[in-house]
């Protein structure tokens, strides 16, 4: 039961929880075949936590914004000069990190301040945010004190996992700090006092506890982290539980809020739960679009959309391309042709479960299939570094059919990483299709090229 040297109740062993995170409950919802295929952003974002190997790297600065002028902002390079107890910065080190990376540099000196600092942090997935937070909770919290002091709200029941996995390897060598799951299938006696230091949970078990059945005193809570902020808001009810939460906690409770995407309903979500906040935000690498040619094709209808990606197949080398449809029923189409044709093609969609989506994309990753054809199941970022096209075979539109330019973002945002230029095209039939393309280009301030895929010789210079 005690593995990982911490006093978890249930789920105990790490890979019973790995085993958990990847087989329980993450299908998603079946859809029609010729709906449009929605992306989960809870089922995204584990994916992407499960399938990392590494920090995402960023050339980009922080930017800060801060709004309390008393307090000194610096930054550290390295983990000693956080003065860390130094069984946690065994932990850190047992982990394999040597240095913080980029949010964590300018972050954790301000989420260990004395006194405690609220925060808001903005970083693309995958950027070290939970290491930060977690290390920030578990410096927090006096063993002495039998009783809950971090309260650490995550949307879903896997991602609360997931914390709770790097806390329980940040923790190794602290075998003194407590923590419990307040999730589903966590269930203690009405009459149970929490004696464990740290919960980490969904909403709604956190306010069963909390607040139902008062198995601890919120008012005694230190730390309050939010995760993933954005997915949170995308939950019915979470944002209402949240907030219910945070309202019976101190003043004097130290908030951390955390979220990859920072638009105006988060920063709203924001503002309600940290006051007077230091507010970080680490822009994205493609947020400049700047080493990615953007073409678009005019066409008449799904077989000349085909007809122009033959043409390019034909006159220009492609590493790896991957292609974005807006249903199910085209991707399988495009798929069926594309193979017929000789290419290699691994198809990602919405009915695949987590475990299938990871076998594909490291299928892809290891250059096993050139073409990916998805929906925009993959439109966040899953970084393949040696996609060197990407195609827009239906334009990204929002539920009221106007430019998703988010989307659009996101998508082409994984050609023309570390400094090599990609390219995207876009595959325009109709009026409103080009409406999209046209917002998209006055959205970004980039021009979108025409080209025309009959001519060779203008293939061949996007190609140079
Ligand atoms: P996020 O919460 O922003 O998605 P994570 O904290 O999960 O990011 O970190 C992403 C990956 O990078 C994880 O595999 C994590 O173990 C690793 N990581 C985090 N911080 C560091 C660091 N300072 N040095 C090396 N690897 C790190």
């Amino acid at each position: 039961m005690e593995s990982t040297k911490l006093k978890w109740e249930k789920p105990s062993d790490e890979q019973v929880i790995a085993k958990k995170v990847i087989g329980l409950n993450i299908k998603s919802e079946p859809a029609e075949e010729d709906t449009e295929d929605v992306p989960n952003l809870a089922d995204t974002s584990l994916l992407q936590k499960i399938i990392r190997n590494g920090l995402v790297d960023s050339k980009r600065d922080i930017e800060v914004q801060r709004r309390d002028p008393n307090s000194p902002l610096y930054s550290v390079k390295t983990f000693e000069a956080l003065h860390l107890k130094p069984n946690l910065l065994k932990g850190v080190y047992a982990m394999g990190f040597n240095a913080p990376s980029k949010i964590q540099e300018t972050a954790l000196p301000t989420l260990l301040a004395d006194p405690p600092q609220n925060m808001i942090a903005q970083s693309q997935s995958g950027t070290g945010k939970t290491a930060a937070f977690v290390l920030a909770m578990l410096s927090r919290i006096d063993t002495a004190k039998p009783y809950p002091q971090v309260l650490c709200m995550s949307p879903t029941y896997e991602l609360a996992i997931q914390t709770g996995e790097v806390a329980a390897k940040m923790a190794k060598f602290c075998p003194e700090i407590k923590m419990k799951f307040a999730v589903r299938g966590e269930d203690l006696p009405k009459n149970t006092k929490i004696t464990d230091h740290i919960i980490i949970g969904t909403p709604g078990k956190m306010l069963d506890w909390g607040m139902k059945y008062r198995m601890f005193d919120m008012t005694k809570i230190c730390v309050f982290v939010l995760d993933e902020a954005d997915v949170m808001i995308a939950r019915q009810g979470h944002q209402d539980q949240c907030i219910r939460i945070h309202k019976t906690l101190p003043k004097t409770c130290q908030m951390m809020f955390f979220s990859a995407t920072y638009d105006a309903k988060v920063m709203e979500f924001a503002e309600i739960i940290v006051p007077n906040p230091i507010i970080i935000r680490l822009l994205r690498e493609e947020e400049s679009l700047d080493n990615i040619k953007q073409f678009y094709v005019k066409c008449r209808g799904q077989e000349e959309k085909y007809h122009a990606i033959c043409n390019i197949y034909g006159v220009i080398t492609i590493g790896q391309a991957i292609i974005f449809c807006h249903t199910r029923k085209t991707a399988s189409w495009l798929s069926e042709k594309m193979s017929k044709d000789g290419h290699s093609v691994a198809v990602l969609s919405g009915d695949l479960d987590v475990e299938q989506r990871i076998a594909v994309l490291d299928r892809f990753r290891a250059g096993q299939e050139k073409v990916l054809i998805t929906t925009n199941v993959l439109a966040r970022g899953i970084d393949v570094e040696q996609v060197t096209l990407v195609v827009n075979f239906d334009m990204p539109m929002d539920t009221e059919k106007q430019a998703d330019c988010e989307t659009y973002l996101h998508r082409i945002g994984r050609t023309g990483r570390f400094g090599k230029s990609g390219i995207a095209i876009n595959l325009v039939d109709s009026p409103q299709a080009m409406n999209i393309c046209q917002a998209i280009e006055q959205h970004f301030g980039k021009k979108i090229v025409i080209l025309d895929t009959e001519d060779a010789e203008e293939i061949e210079k996007i190609g140079a």
